[in-house]
């Protein structure tokens, strides 16, 4: 009865093929970026002035002039209707995650009853969303109802579809930002201003820095036939409930697995799609978890690298339709499954194409190495807690700390090498490095360094904030997220920390110190003050956890509270002296936080009473009640000693159902009851950790009753498909 959606939907999704995939005749350099107005496709389509000017304006960051801007609209109109476009939109990135878009279509009157189809500098340079609909977390009221998008040069707009995407930054009438790419392009700036003179140290000819992102998406795949199924993962994107199925990941035999054959054709088709878009895909794999996998692009310049990473997100769910899958990027989809994560590997590079955290050849280039391997960890341990700030939402709370990913505590991993490198430094005095230098010609400790290769294959995968030879990983950061929520913090905390050490070592050698000398002071006094982030044992185990807290790391783990970090002191300060957010911003920010944690689990917290109120139960009472009809019958065909005894098993199955059927009703009004509670209040911090202190345990404990019921009622009267149904694509 109940359970043929469910059984329908199992047979649908086991009888399924793989989709076949229009595989180009070209091979990828031919339709690479076939859909961007890049360099290229500007040379074409735009005068050689207007050409000139706009490289020129991006190179150099310079705000373009309104006629530049009427050009390069006639050259872009003219490049998207070549291509098929019809409209147009600006597109950008709200807090509520994802992406934003409004179509206009590009044809206007032309004054004799018919339509031309035009598009102006002024609709290309800025629009005017109604910003009404977009979270904002006060700033509206406080200032001015209005909001606008404008034109973010540095990303190449791009066609989707039938549609020309201009990239764009949304702001409020009075210039706080809306969304994640303004913080993002004003930390950009900050590393830039900040880590270029200290570059320069070591290169005098160094004119920029720029920070690289190279980020690895997992994600799930379900058939859409169970995903359907599942109202569950329809509106909240997880399971709330499910046993765990008797196979999952123990034989660890899905990771570097074979891909089944549908996965494939997705997987091909996908980075098809990607490479058309400009995105360079790479590398694709098997994850961990059965049904689970990775996409990893080849790095690219931060603002694009994010750029691209939402743009795969939508990308993947048109894809993943075609192949009749649904892809899931929530943390944590499947209880007892590892989640997903999206590592965010990060590096600056300079203009001069050299990498700053990657060791060199000769003792100046390892001494940059260091100088910027150290600030980058003396930034890290300052703002830890806002770090975990940065990854922390309502759906990646599930994730961190479950015994697969990461705790909620933030800690480098550096390896033992440059574990080894760092302890020279600390060790050796000023008087002993010059004393060798002179003798040896350089210091011991530098001199060292370059027989040392850092290899990256010595892999933590327990630590959040891992350094991999040239980069740093942060592995925190949540599947669904926007990176530039982590990038902004880590950027900006670097750039402020580069730039205090940049006016230290100014002030020693201002002094009469070697810039060498004044340089290995300032990183002494570092490596000994952020001694405490660096950890590489098992960021999983149990002592870690005390140890973090003994060494005074942030180990507040529920995420309403997590925010608070973005609201202290420590952190106003360091995005005011770095100009990446306001205090008006930050305040205004995690309003919409908390607001979005509220929803999140409030939305959970309906979907689950509903199930289990008008899915479950009515299930396990028909069930219960099938087993007592049959006790009644045995006791009226064999004699009561008998009957009775042939009866244990089913009585005993009775009495679990009624105590599970009991506990979830119960427990549901209670639930309902603390959301009335929570509801009524007005402060958005109180109600999100009401929620989180009161909505969040209920369900798990609403849940425990259900998956047990789920393993005493009869398989074929189970509602939802179960975790072993969902969990093996063929
Ligand atoms: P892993 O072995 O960690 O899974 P992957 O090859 O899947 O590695 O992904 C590594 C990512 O790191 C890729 O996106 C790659 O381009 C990126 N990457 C490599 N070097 C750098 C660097 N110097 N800066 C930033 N990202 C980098
Ligand atoms: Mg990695």
């Amino acid at each position: 009865m109940s359970s043929s959606i469910r059984f329908k939907a199992v047979e649908e999704a086991q009888n399924r093929k793989a989709v076949a995939v229009e595989i180009p005749a070209e091979r990828p350099e031919s339709y690479y970026a076939k859909a961007v107005f890049n360099r290229r496709v500007m040379f074409e389509y735009l005068s050689r002035d207007t050409f000139d000017a706009l490289v020129d304006a991006i190179e150099n960051k310079k705000p373009i002039t309104r006629s530049l801007a009427d050009n390069v609209a006639i050259g872009m109109r003219r490049w998207a209707i070549d291509n098929g476009a019809r409209h147009y939109t600006h597109w950008f990135h709200p807090l509520t995650g994802g992406t934003a878009e409004k179509h206009d279509a590009f044809v206007e009157h032309d004054g004799g009853g018919g339509v031309v189809e035009e598009f102006t500098g002024k609709l290309l340079v800025q629009q005017e969303p109604d910003a009404s609909s977009f979270p904002n977390g006060g700033i509206r009221n406080t200032f001015e109802a209005r909001g606008y998008s404008a034109w973010d040069i540095s990303s190449p707009a791009f066609i989707m579809g039938e549609t020309l995407c201009i990239p764009t930054i949304f702001i409020s009438y009075t210039g706080e930002s809306l969304d994640y790419k303004t913080p993002l392009l004003r930390a950009i700036n900050a590393i830039d201003r900040a880590a270029t003179p200290v570059a320069r140290y070591f290169d005098p000819e160094v004119k920029h820095v720029t920070p690289l992102l190279g980020w690895e998406q997992e994600y799930f795949l379900v058939d859409e036939s169970l995903y359907a199924a599942r109202p569950d993962l329809v509106m909240t994107g997880r399971t709330l409930m499910g046993h765990e199925s008797p196979k999952n990941q123990q034989l660890e035999d899905h990771y570097f697995g074979a891909i089944p054959s549908r996965v494939e054709a997705f997987m091909l088709d996908l980075e098809i799609e990607c490479h058309r878009l400009g995105i360079p895909a790479k590398t694709r794999h098997n994850e961990v978890a059965p049904n689970q996998f990775e996409l990893a692009p080849i790095y690219e310049e931060l603002n694009l690298a994010n750029d691209h990473n939402l743009l795969l997100m939508s990308v993947m769910n048109e894809v993943a339709r075609r192949h009749n899958f649904r892809v899931l990027l929530h943390e944590k989809p499947f209880k007892g499954v590892n989640g997903s994560g999206k590592h965010n590997n990060w590096s600056l590079g300079t203009d001069r194409g050299t990498q700053l955290f990657a060791p060199g050849r000769t003792p100046m280039e390892n001494l940059r190495f260091i100088t910027f391997t150290v600030n980058v960890m003396a930034a890290v341990h300052r703002h830890n807690a806002l770090l975990k700030a940065s990854i922390m939402s309502a759906t990646n709370a599930h994730r961190l700390g479950a015994n697969e990913a990461p705790p909620a505590i933030i800690s480098i991993f550096t390896g033992s090498q440059l574990a080894g490198i760092l302890d020279v430094i600390e060790n050796s005095s000023s008087e002993d490095l010059t004393d060798l230098s002179r003798k040896a010609g350089y210091s011991l400790g530098l001199a060292q360094i370059p027989e040392i290769m850092i290899d990256n294959t010595d892999r933590n995968r327990t630590s959040p904030f891992a350094f991999t030879g040239n980069r740093f990983e942060f592995r925190a950061v949540g599947s669904s997220a926007n990176c530039a929520s982590a990038m902004i913090v880590l950027n900006a905390a670097v750039a402020d920390q580069l730039e205090d050490f940049r006016q230290k070592v100014d002030a020693r050698t201002a002094a009469g110190s070697t810039l060498q000398d004044a340089i290995l002071d300032e990183l002494r006094i570092l490596i000994k003050a952020s001694k405490n982030i660096h950890f590489d044992g098992n960021g999983y185990s149990e002592e870690w956890q005390i140890e973090a807290a003994r060494r005074g790391l942030d180990c507040e783990s529920s995420a309403p509270r997590i925010f608070d970090s973005y609201l202290s002191e420590a952190s106003i300060a360091m995005f005011d002296r770095t100009g990446v957010l306001s205090k008006v911003e930050l305040e205004a920010r995690n309003e919409v936080k908390w607001e979005m944690y509220t929803k999140k689990v409030q939305i959970e917290a309906r979907v689950l009473g509903d199930l289990a109120i008008n899915h479950i139960l009515p299930v396990a009472i028909r069930y219960q009640s099938s087993l007592l009809d049959n006790v009644m019958k045995l006791s009226t065909v064999f004699e009561k000693y008998k009957a009775a005894e042939m009866s244990r098993a089913d009585l005993d199955t009775i009495e679990r159902i009624s105590r599970h059927a009991g506990e979830i009703k119960k427990q549901v009004e209670e639930m309902v009851e603390a959301r009335k509670r929570a509801n009524a209040i007005a402060d958005e911090r109180e109600k999100a950790i009401a929620y989180h202190d009161n909505i969040v345990p209920a369900m798990q404990s609403i849940r425990r009753h259900i998956d047990k019921l789920e393993l005493l009622v009869d398989n074929e009267m189970w509602p939802l498909p179960k975790y072993r149904e969902l969990l093996f694509i063929r």
